[in-house]
């Protein structure tokens, strides 16, 4: 179905209503307080169920990215098909001229809709790592230049913009990014406070099957700890920029998507609430290919997921949000930490660990030319 067909087909709360309650009670209607399983009383010429465990109100939006939401649900339902479709994304701004609606019941409805696109995803295969600072630097001359002064700025506070601190490399208040994407695959983004070592490895330990997969890397410091992990190469991009199948060329093409729809769309970005953007640029990425179901999909995971956001503020930091250890990243880094210790066991049954890279490296990179 396209946009067209979707806008006509969900034109009316009751019609988007019944939609939901089709895909979040697929098992059979559950109250969302108490969880207890088709036990409730539905109250006449209303969407509105009655708990007869635990007393309770509910209705199908409870616990959703569409609670305590006076935005009927079409104009909800339009607006996602918006963000969903905006390949370098959407203002707010955009979406409330579109959908006919304030600039700021726009903003909470967007910002929900990116609560609800954040992933926990496992990567494997052919994995390419990379880092980015985002923010853009100033222009030269941009006392002279007021139009482009606040382009793709990112603040701490959006109030107080310091274009002075912009500067790039060490010490700048540009955001700081790592990514790692899967060849003709998924992307996982990460807002950090600093490049380093133990970040990195984090990272690759929470997101990365590290017995099914190779990592490409550029020659920073902060990524080699990987190999004691993972098949690891790297990239020298001093000397070069592609060798044989070595190189990050997919996660640079990322970022020019990134960087170009924070500076064409979003203008002025608040540190605070960068990742819930991330969240969008990778969900929007993560789905490139798949045109038909992409609204069915979203619409599912916002009703399922658990309660993000309580009167229109999320439930917690959007970076503790998205960044947050969860249960199968947990997993994941105890298997990976498990594989590393038994990788090192045979490596040096071998020879010196090092020694063993140092060919493997050469090895590979006379197949690879
Ligand atoms: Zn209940």
């Amino acid at each position: 179905m396209g946009t067209f067909s979707i806008i006509n087909k969900y034109d009316t709360q009751s019609k988007c209503i019944e939609y939901l309650e089709s895909l979040r009670w697929k098992n059979g209607v559950f109250c969302p307080h108490c969880g207890v399983l088709d036990h409730y009383t539905k109250r006449k010429q209303t969407n509105i169920y009655h708990c007869n465990d635990c007393n309770q109100d509910f209705s199908v939006m409870v616990g959703t990215i569409f609670e305590h939401s006076r935005l009927p649900l079409p104009k909800w339902f339009f607006i996602i098909m918006l963000m969903l479709e905006a390949k370098k994304g959407i203002s707010s701004s955009q979406l409330c001229r579109n959908a006919e609606v304030s600039y700021k019941t726009a903003w909470l409805a967007a910002m929900r809709i990116r609560c609800a696109m954040i992933e926990d995803i496992e990567l494997s295969g052919t994995i390419e790592g990379d880092e980015t600072y985002v923010g853009g630097k100033p222009k030269k001359n941009y006392l002279n230049d007021n139009s482009n002064t606040q382009l793709s700025q990112i603040a701490e506070d959006p109030t107080k913009l310091n274009i002075s601190n912009n500067k790039r490399g060490r010490g700048t208040s540009k955001a700081k990014i790592a990514g790692m994407v899967e060849r003709k695959g998924r992307v996982i983004l990460k807002l950090m406070d600093t490049f380093s070592t133990a970040t990195m490895l984090a990272m690759l330990k929470r997101n990365v099957d590290t017995t099914k997969s190779t990592v490409m890397t550029d020659e920073a410091k902060f990524y080699n700890k990987f190999e004691d992990y993972v098949d690891h190469f790297v990239i020298k991009h001093k000397e070069e920029y592609v060798n044989g199948k070595i190189h990050t060329n997919t996660i640079e093409g990322f970022w020019s998507i990134v960087k170009a729809g924070i500076k064409g769309q979003y203008r002025v970005l608040s540190k605070k609430y960068l990742p819930f953007y991330l969240a969008e640029f990778a969900y929007r990425y993560n789905r490139r290919d798949e045109h038909k179901l992409i609204f069915e999909d979203f619409i599912e995971d916002a009703v399922s997921e658990e309660k993000c956001m309580i009167y229109y503020k999320p439930i917690a930091d959007p970076r503790e949000m998205t960044n947050k250890l969860t249960t199968q990243q947990k997993k994941l880094a105890e298997k990976n930490e498990h594989n590393m210790e038994g990788r090192i066991l045979r490596l040096q049954k071998l020879e010196p660990v090092k020694k063993v890279y140092k060919k493997r490296t050469k090895k590979n990179k006379k197949k690879a030319a």
